[in-house]
C-alpha cells in the first residue's frame, strides 16, 4: 500500500475515553446484548447543556435550549434531559408522546417540522408551542383549536428565504418555513386568528455551517419582530434552530492531510484511498478535478456552544453593525435554540464485533467484515470520516490498512468506503468502537433488513469511579444512586 498511513483519529472527551478504557465491560456488553450495540452516555448531555448555558450567561441572554429529538431515539437521553431545565424539539406524533412520557412538560416542548392532524391536535391539546411552517398550517391549527375548543395555541412562525440588500449573502432555499417576503400575509392571518393563536415569536432553522448565512437569517427575524410590534402584536422570542455542529476529529493536521491526499488520489497522482476509487463527490475529468467534496467538515474547532458564541458576537450588518446578542438583549427577546448533533456531542458510541478478516491482494487492505450494517453506523451516510477504535487496543504494530464491510448480502454494504488504518491486525472477536455516533448515526437510518437486528441501546454512567449500565429503556434519573443533578 503506497504512502504513509492516513489516520482520522476521533476526538475523545474524558467520558468517552474512560469508557473505551474498559475493554472488559465493552466485551461483556456485546456478549450479552449482541453486535451492533449502541452505548449512550446521558450525563454528557447535561455537560453539553451547561456549555450552551454559559454562552447565554456571557451575553446576558435568556431563553430555552431545546434538544432536537430527531437526532436520537434514546429514552435515557430524553429522561436525563427532563432532569435538567432544558426542553425538547419534537417533529412527529411519536416524538411528542415520547417527550411527554419522559417527563418533559408542555412548556418545555416545541413542535416543528411537517405535521399530520394527530400531531397538531396533541400539540394543541397539551399547549405545546407549535412552530408553524406555512400559512396553510396556521389556518389548519386555528380551525382545530376552534373546532375542538382547545386552549389558545402558542405559535412561532418559521421563516425562510432571507436576504440582505447590502451584503450579498443569500440564505439557502429551504423546503420548510414561509418565505420572509410573504410574512405580511402571515401576520395578517395571525391577527385574524388572535382569539385562538398567541404569537410567541419567529423561527428559522438552516442546514448550513455558514455563520454569515445564519446571521442574515437572525437579522431577518429581528426585522419581522419589529414589524409585529408595529402592528401591536407582542412577540417575545426568536428561535434560531440548530446546526451548531460537532468537531469530530482530534487533529486538524490529519484532516488536512487526508483531504489533500484524497484530491491527489482522485487525480491519479497517488493510489486510491477508497474502495473502488470512490471520490466522495470529487471526480477526475481528463486531469481536472471536478465536483464538490460531499463530506462533513469533520475537524471544526468552532462548533457547538462556541459556534453559538460566534454567531451572537457577529455584527448585524443591516442593523447598525452591533453584535446580534446586543440587539436581542436591547429588545429583551428570549433566544431559543434547537441543537441536535451539538447537544449529543460525545454522548455515545457504537460497538461492532469483527466477524471475519480476509487477506486480499498482496499488500492491499484487509477485508474486515463486521457484525453490523452500514445503516447501523451511519457516520459515512452523514459524510463524517472518522477512524474506529480497536477494543482492546493491543500492542501497536505496523499500521494495517483495512476495508470495513457490513453483514448484508449487498455489494454496497460498506461501513466505510475509505481505507482505514488500524494500529494492529484485527482478529475475529475484536470490537471496533465508532465514537460519537449519538447524533444521527445510531438509529436514524437503522433498519431490520434481512432480519438482522437493529442495534439495542444501553445507557452507561460513572458512579464512584466505576462504570454502571442498564438498558436504555430502564434508565430513569433515579437509576444512578443519588439521582441525576
Ligand atoms: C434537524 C433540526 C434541528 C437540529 O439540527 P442539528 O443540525 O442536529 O443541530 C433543529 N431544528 C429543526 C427544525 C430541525 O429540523
Amino acid at each position: 500500500m503506497g504512502g504513509q498511513p492516513l489516520y482520522l483519529a476521533p476526538r475523545l472527551g474524558p467520558r468517552l475515553r474512560s469508557l473505551l478504557d474498559t475493554p472488559e465491560l465493552l466485551h461483556t456488553l456485546t456478549d450479552a446484548l449482541g453486535s451492533p450495540l449502541n452505548v449512550i452516555l446521558p450525563d454528557q448531555l447535561a455537560d453539553n447543556l451547561r456549555q450552551f448555558r454559559a454562552v447565554y450567561d456571557t451575553h446576558h441572554l435568556s431563553g430555552q435550549v431545546f434538544l432536537a429529538h430527531k437526532a436520537n431515539r434514546s429514552s435515557a437521553l430524553l429522561r436525563r434531559l427532563a432532569a435538567t431545565d432544558a426542553g425538547v424539539d419534537v417533529a412527529s406524533l411519536g416524538e411528542l408522546q415520547h417527550a411527554l412520557g419522559a417527563g418533559l412538560t408542555p412548556d418545555r416542548i416545541t413542535a416543528t417540522g411537517p405535521k399530520n392532524p394527530e400531531f397538531l391536535w396533541l400539540a394543541a391539546r397539551t399547549s405545546v408551542t407549535v412552530s408553524l411552517d406555512t400559512r396553510g398550517e396556521l389556518e389548519q391549527l386555528a380551525t382545530l383549536v376552534r373546532g375542538h375548543a382547545l386552549p389558545r395555541a402558542r405559535v412561532l412562525l418559521r421563516l425562510s428565504g432571507f436576504e440582505t440588500s447590502g451584503v450579498r449573502v443569500l440564505t439557502r432555499r429551504s423546503r420548510f418555513g414561509t418565505p420572509v417576503a410573504e410574512s405580511a400575509a402571515l401576520l395578517d392571518a395571525v391577527e385574524r386568528h388572535a382569539d385562538v393563536l398567541d404569537l410567541v415569536g419567529v423561527a428559522y432553522h438552516l442546514d448550513t455551517t455558514s455563520l454569515a448565512e445564519k446571521a442574515v437569517a437572525l437579522e431577518g427575524c429581528l426585522r419581522v419582530l419589529e414589524e409585529c410590534r408595529s402592528r401591536g402584536l407582542r412577540p417575545r422570542a426568536v428561535d434560531i434552530g440548530g446546526g451548531f455542529g460537532v468537531n469530530y476529529l482530534a487533529d486538524g493536521g490529519q484532516w488536512e492531510r487526508y483531504t489533500t491526499a484524497l484530491t491527489e488520489a482522485v487525480l491519479g497522482i497517488r493510489p486510491p484511498l477508497t474502495h473502488g476509487g470512490h471520490g466522495y463527490g470529487l471526480r477526475n475529468e481528463s486531469g481536472t478535478l471536478r465536483g464538490t467534496l460531499g463530506l462533513y467538515p469533520a475537524h471544526r474547532p468552532i462548533a457547538g456552544a462556541r459556534y453559538l458564541d460566534e454567531l451572537l458576537s457577529h455584527p448585524a450588518a443591516s442593523l447598525g453593525g452591533r453584535p446580534l446578542a446586543a440587539l436581542l438583549l436591547e429588545h429583551l427577546y428570549d433566544l431559543h435554540i434547537e441543537p441536535g448533533r451539538a447537544l449529543l456531542d460525545q454522548c455515545g458510541l457504537t460497538l461492532t464485533r469483527v466477524l471475519e478478516v480476509r487477506d486480499q491482494e498482496a499488500d492491499g487492505p484487509l477485508a474486515v467484515r463486521l457484525a453490523a450494517k452500514a445503516d447501523d453506523v451511519a457516520l459515512e451516510d452523514h459524510g463524517v470520516l472518522m477512524d474506529p477504535v480497536l477494543v482492546p487496543e493491543g500492542s501497536p504494530g505496523p499500521p494495517v490498512p483495512v476495508h470495513l464491510f457490513g453483514n448484508l448480502c449487498l455489494e454496497s454494504d460498506l461501513i466505510t468506503r475509505r481505507t482505514v488504518f488500524l494500529p494492529r491486525r484485527p482478529a475475529p472477536g475484536d470490537l471496533l468502537a465508532f465514537a460519537n455516533t449519538a447524533g444521527y448515526c445510531m438509529d436514524f437510518h437503522a433498519t431490520r433488513a434481512q432480519h438482522q437486528p437493529a442495534a439495542p441501546k444501553a445507557a452507561a454512567w460513572q458512579e464512584g469511579g466505576r462504570w454502571r449500565w442498564c438498558l436504555d429503556d430502564q434508565y430513569w434519573p433515579t437509576t444512578p444512586v443519588g439521582g441525576a443533578q
